[in-house]
């Protein structure tokens, strides 16, 4: 049987849910599980990583490593993944993950394969599908090691319901400090925010919303469903929008249940980064606007009277 670990994703102490997303995927290829929860004051969050669908949990509790250091999460990593024997180490679409995954690999003398979408074996051969030549095609990699590190694209696996794991603890030692580089404070522009990556619904505004006022009115509606608000690289570049709200092939890939794109044309780079959203949904004046194409439901209407009616309509649903 295969062996998968999965590097639990943890927030501000709170569990993400692409921990459970992978691990159910993990179980559904037939594999064993085990999870890596790396930080401190996080040994609450066993029972969760437990729910979550992993059969062992690796624990590196240290205070040292309250804040993410590269160096120190790799060796808690290596660690775990040596004790279980991992086939596969999964990690999931975070900064942090893809920033990770390079030296796992790098230490385990493994492969490593980014925005990966799916995995199978082929008897005892791994391989992946994976998007390549900017999201044009998908390609299917066989992998020529005994062991992957892979970084699974947010969205591609979804979490069983009901799945559950068994308890298993164990305790890893903790690393050496990262002498080379000390990180004292991390500073989050997007504090306060809805997270992208974690958002149920995503709302994008684009340049048809053509400025500040335009933005602030789509913005009225994300705040009206409780969504993450993302924009396109138009925005950015126009200095509406700050770049970590851009969705798209140089910005955040979202896969939210609902992602409403208004203002947005739909060119290749800005549909890379949502076209994995479960239910789509654009507001364009232009009927031929290429979004229409990757999109469930489509309103052709000018967006300042669109989204004053969407919002009245949320309201009267609501009340
Ligand atoms: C290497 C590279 C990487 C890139 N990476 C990204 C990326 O990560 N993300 C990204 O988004 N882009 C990216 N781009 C840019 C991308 O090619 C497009 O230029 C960009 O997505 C266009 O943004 P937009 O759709 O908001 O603007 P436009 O293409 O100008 O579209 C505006 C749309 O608004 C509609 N509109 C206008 N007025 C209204 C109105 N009143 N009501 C309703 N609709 C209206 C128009 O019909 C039009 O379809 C990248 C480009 C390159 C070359």
């Amino acid at each position: 049987m295969a062996k998968v670990l999965v590097i639990a994703e943890i927030k501000q102490g709170v569990l993400k849910g692409s921990t459970a997303q992978l691990l159910s995927k993990a179980k559904a290829i037939g594999a064993e599980t085990a999870v890596v929860a790396i930080g401190s004051n996080i040994e609450l969050l066993i029972p969760n990583l437990v729910n979550a669908g992993s059969d062992t949990q690796y624990i590196a509790d240290d205070p040292g490593l309250e804040l993410f250091s590269a160096g120190p999460y790799s060796s808690c990593v290596v660690d775990a993944a040596k004790q279980f024997g991992a086939d596969m180490i999964w990690f999931g679409f975070s900064e942090s993950g893809k920033t990770v995954a390079p030296r796992v690999a790098a230490q385990l003398s493994a492969a490593c394969a980014t925005d990966i979408t799916d995995v199978m074996f082929k008897g005892d051969q791994i391989e992946v599908i994976r998007p390549a030549i900017a999201n044009k095609v998908m390609q299917r990699v066989k992998v020529n090691t005994k062991q992957l590190v892979a970084v699974v694209r947010a969205g591609a696996f979804d979490a069983t319901e009901g799945i559950s794991g068994t308890k298993n603890v164990v305790k890893l030692s903790s690393p050496a400090p990262d002498l080379k580089a000390v990180i004292r404070q991390i500073i989050s522009e997007a504090s306060g925010d809805i997270d992208l990556a974690d958002a149920n619904i995503v709302i994008s505004v684009g340049r048809g919303a053509k400025d500040q006022a335009g933005v602030d009115l789509v913005k009225e509606l994300a705040n009206d469903l409780e969504a993450g608000f993302g924009s396109s690289r138009a925005m950015v570049d126009g200095g509406f929008m700050p770049h970590y709200k851009q969705v798209g092939q140089t910005g955040k890939i979202v896969a939210p249940t609902l992602y409403i794109a208004i203002g947005i044309s739909g060119a290749i780079q800005h549909v890379a980064g949502m076209k994995g959203s479960k239910v789509i949904l654009a507001v364009n004046k232009d009927p031929e606007a290429p979004i229409f194409n990757v999109s469930d439901y489509g309103i052709v209407g000018d967006l300042f009277e669109v989204v004053p009616i969407l919002r009245a309509e949320i309201k009267k649903i609501r009340s």
